[in-house]
């Protein structure tokens, strides 16, 4: 896996095959020594299509042409990054599903899928993660 500065793209991160984009913000402040919050949990979210392109090499294909799998896909690296996020802000758990849910459900993204169906998705996954790595713990 690497990581490379975006030069050029100034307002998004991405992922191609085991390339982690940065923008060129938060890649000083991932290699800064002290990483905010906010761009490790970026890095955790783009490491989850990492590993999910090195699983499945028809990944990408599926990304690109089915929404369904776009949807669960993006599900998982969002509640990796919240479940990071909330180890450390933890009264924010519901507003970063919030916001998530929105962004995945909107038509930018490429889905247009209804919030609420997205929510209760996202919700979910994170209980899992959470429930999965507290078992982990004890
Ligand atoms: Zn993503």
């Amino acid at each position: 896996m690497e990581f490379l500065p975006l030069a050029g793209r100034n307002r998004f991160s991405t992922t191609l095959g085991s390339t982690i984009y940065l923008t060129p913000k938060r890649y000083d402040n991932y290699y800064s020594g002290s990483p905010s919050i906010r761009t490790t949990g970026l890095v955790i979210h783009e490491k989850v299509h990492v590993r999910q392109y090195q699983e499945d090499w028809l990944f990408q294909l599926k990304y690109i042409f089915s929404r369904s799998a776009r949807l669960n896909y993006e599900i998982e690296a969002y509640a990796e990054q919240i479940k990071f996020s909330i180890e450390h802000y933890p009264s924010r758990k519901a507003k970063y599903i919030k916001q998530k849910a929105k962004t995945l459900s909107s038509c930018p993204y490429l889905l247009c899928m209804s919030y609420e169906s997205v929510h209760k998705r996202l919700d979910a996954k994170v209980d899992e993660l959470v429930k999965a790595s507290n078992e982990h713990i004890t």
